[in-house]
């Protein structure tokens, strides 16, 4: 059984990666406490651990926050994850099983079903199920952690575009050719198609930076 506050880390992840608790929200150790039934202790030492992870920041008097990634962080991310993504889909293509195109499937199911929905936190978690199915099919143990890493402080990010109406159901097209070209075995197509599609919320950047730093205000 895993301890409290290992517990703590991965559900407050959860929450940042669904977008539950968005970039520059703030984590009170009490109110947290008191929704999560456990005393403050483990609660500070999960928020010292996500500190260190990159997850959250403190400021001085002020407490913890979720992160904010300046222009330049978050660009570096995206990039990155855009070329890893990309690796992901070339060597899942190579080394597809029963299992991995099964998991991939169910996941871009969910999408779908989301997407129709119109459930954008379900979307989200959805959506981190599919890119995860992706890594896991790429049979690459070292590229899987990276990509668990990167997704960590990306997820937030990813999520904002999908108030822009109409966004997750195009999500869900783009992630429904990026299948068909790694089911068929075609791993440059599927590369350049999940590189587009991690870049497309780059882009949308500079409407993501604009946003917090007004909720900074
Ligand atoms: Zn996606």
């Amino acid at each position: 059984m895993a301890r409290t506050a290992d517990k703590l880390i991965s559900n407050i992840r959860r929450e940042v990666s669904s977008g539950i608790l968005k970039p520059g929200d703030q984590l009170e150790v009490n109110a947290l406490a008191e929704r999560f039934g456990v005393s403050r202790t483990p609660i500070r030492e999960a928020i010292r651990a996500l500190v260190d992870y990159g997850v959250l920041e403190t400021r001085p008097r002020k407490g913890s926050f979720v992160r904010i990634l300046n222009a330049k962080q978050l660009f570096d991310l995206f990039q990155v994850a855009a070329e890893l993504e990309g690796m992901a889909c070339r060597l899942a293509s190579l080394s597809l099983t029963e299992c991995s195109v099964k998991a991939i499937g169910l996941e871009l199911a969910k999408c779908k079903k989301a997407a129709e929905k119109e459930n954008n936190i379900e979307y989200a978690m959805a959506n981190l199920g599919f890119h995860t199915a992706i890594h896991n099919a790429s049979g690459n143990d070292w590229l899987i952690e990276q990509l668990r890493q990167l997704q960590i402080n990306l997820n937030s990010y990813r999520t904002m575009p999908y108030k822009i109406r109409g966004r997750i159901q195009k999500s869900t097209d783009e992630h429904r050719v990026i299948c068909d070209a790694i089911l068929s075995g075609d791993g440059d197509t599927a590369c350049n198609l999940m590189r587009d599609h991690m870049m497309l919320q780059g882009k949308r950047l500079p409407t993501i930076i604009a946003t917090l730093e007004q909720q900074k205000k």
